[in-house]
């Protein structure tokens, strides 16, 4: 279900690009975070590979920066599958670098997690109203997600 989703959300992001709208983008990627909090799973290394090949995806993309950032704080060499662990070798070295990067950068006294703090990390915002506007949604996003998963 997760593949799926995250599948269909790389079309919507391709198609927010397409029509150049950043509040489309920011809205895409908030779905992720919240599909990747919802089924508890991170893109896996076919989508980080698909995602470093599609020709209207730019390195300064919203979707690299996120695919980056969830690795380097969520990702772990045991969590592969069989599958994920034959695509290692295909994937990207210039996500692998940024990866890198990010961890080397980490300050790992305080390792609070963008998911937990602030989705606006993966955003581009123009205005900081805008921001604060963009946090209240996804503020009532997690509210609900943590209330349906209290239901449950
Ligand atoms: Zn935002």
């Amino acid at each position: 279900m997760y593949e799926r989703t995250i599948n269909h959300l790389l079309e919507l992001y391709i198609f927010a690009i397409d029509v150049a709208s950043p509040t489309l983008e920011n809205a895409v990627i908030s779905a992720f975070l919240l599909a990747q909090s919802r089924y508890n799973q991170l893109p896996g290394n076919d989508f980080i590979i698909k995602a470093y090949t599609h020709q209207a995806i730019s390195e300064d993309s919203l979707l690299q920066k996120y695919l980056v950032l969830t690795a380097a704080y969520y990702w772990s060499p045991c969590d592969d599958t069989e599958e994920q662990r034959k695509l290692r070798d295909s994937v990207p070295n210039v996500f692998l670098y940024k990866v890198l990067e990010t961890l080397a950068q980490l300050d790992w006294r305080n390792p609070q997690s963008p998911l937990n703090t602030d989705w606006c990390v993966f955003h581009n915002h123009g205005s900081s109203n805008e921001k604060e506007k963009c946090k209240e949604t996804w503020f009532r996003y997690l509210e609900e997600e943590t209330q349906s998963v209290k239901e449950v």
